[in-house]
């Protein structure tokens, strides 16, 4: 049996090691959960090896291997979650487990189940403590209960030799006989299975959120891009068709951005360009959708408006928060930006979503014509 674990937890190692040539970004943390397999492994091995091996290793090495398997994984879930583990406080538990394990010795089984017991305990739920709120943020409520079950599983199995130790009953596990009730590997097997294709899949899951959100996003400003604001607008077409509830478009083009970058370059031009876009998004609600569908050209979709002409005050509230937006060249110049407007809304008699666009675009070119620096509402 300890065979066949430890060779279920190296598969394990290879598992993470593959998955560390593979994603460059989580390597930190891989490598700390290759460690944490090994070092179970190595621990399971050190427990099969019972009763030829030195009692040193086969049972305090053991009890100190699944310490430091169980330091390492928490290890490695903090960097995944972008936080510092604490290194000093890792080094003055692991002393202190380490005297322990030391004083108690390693054929007074009661006592070496109670201290690593303990030891593991503090460090599983230390490692959870610190870990929870961030995981929270990331992964949400469901990812984070799915979660807590190898810790409970693991805080369950610790608790009870803890109290078996600390009884004074620990002889179900006896040096001589070497044999460890089937309990154990079964709780052994299927609390690493658990942790381990978990954070796997996070691995993943975050992989697949950062892939959704670059497919969806602009690089340069951060904002949705065209794509999004497509699948967003068709969102509020189709309710439009249902129930007949009205939406009002925003088109809004940087005037003269081309002279920008003509005359200041394009790295200049990609902060303005910055600029402009947290302008839009703070001056607009957090319920409209504010999105970059070209080079200077921005699209902002009200799905809260009932009429074109509400889209007029939000408008010129977005123009007056460019016009007041300052650049400042490297020579100490400042630089003046400005845009232009053309506002619209969904009419009833309109065939299709293109056409609330095009009369924003028509509105827009005629904003440009009458010299720019303007709102204009959707021609009728
Ligand atoms: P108008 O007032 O008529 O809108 O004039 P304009 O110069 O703003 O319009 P035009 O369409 O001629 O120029 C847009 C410029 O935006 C051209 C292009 O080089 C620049 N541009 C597009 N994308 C980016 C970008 O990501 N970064 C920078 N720096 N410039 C960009
Ligand atoms: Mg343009
Ligand atoms: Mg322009």
């Amino acid at each position: 049996m300890p065979l066949l674990v430890s060779l279920q937890l190296a598969l394990y190692v290879l598992l993470w090691a593959l998955a560390s040539a593979a994603l460059k970004d989580e390597r930190r943390a891989i490598l700390q959960w290759m460690g944490y397999a090994l070092a179970s492994a190595g621990s399971v091995a050190l427990l099969g090896w019972r009763p030829d091996g030195p009692i040193w290793l086969t049972h305090t090495g053991s009890s100190a291997a699944s310490l430091l398997s169980l330091m390492l994984a928490s290890r490695g879930v903090l960097l995944f979650l972008g936080l510092r583990p604490n290194d000093r406080l890792s080094i003055a538990l692991a002393g202190a487990a380490a005297m322990g394990l030391g004083w108690v010795g390693p054929s007074d089984t009661a006592s070496r189940l109670a201290v690593a017991g303990f030891f593991n305990i503090v460090v599983i739920v230390g490692g959870f403590v610190q870990s929870r709120p961030a995981f929270m943020r990331e992964f949400g409520l469901r990812l984070a209960v799915a979660a807590t079950l190898p810790s409970l599983i693991l805080i369950g199995m610790n608790g009870y030799f803890l109290i078996l130790g600390l009884l004074g009953r620990a002889p179900v596990i006896s040096a001589q006989k070497g044999e460890l009730p089937m309990a154990i590997w079964v709780v052994t097997l299927v609390s690493a299975a658990a942790f381990n294709y978990l954070f796997l899949f996070l691995v993943g899951f975050r992989m697949q959120q950062s892939l959704q959100r670059q497919a969806t996003h602009d690089v340069l400003t951060g904002l949705p891009n065209r794509r999004a604001m497509a699948q967003r607008l068709q969102l509020e077409w189709d309710r439009s068709q249902r129930y007949g509830k009205p939406f009002v478009v925003i088109s809004a083009d940087v005037d003269h951005f081309k002279s920008i970058n003509d005359r200041y370059g394009h790295a200049l031009g990609d902060q303005a360009l910055i600029a402009v876009a947290r302008a839009l998004r703070a001056s607009a609600r957090d319920s409209d959708h504010v999105s970059r569908v070209g080079g200077e050209e921005f699209l902002i979709l009200m799905p809260e408006a009932q009429m074109a002409s509400e889209g007029l005050p939000k408008a010129e509230r977005l123009r007056a928060a460019i016009a007041r937006l300052e650049l400042m060249a490297p020579s100490g110049e400042k630089i003046a930006l400005h845009a232009s407007f053309g506002v619209s809304g969904w009419l009833a008699s309109d065939q299709d979503r293109e056409q609330v666009l095009r009369r924003a675009d028509r509105a827009l070119y005629e904003a440009k014509h009458k010299g720019r620096d303007r709102v204009v509402l959707q021609p009728d």
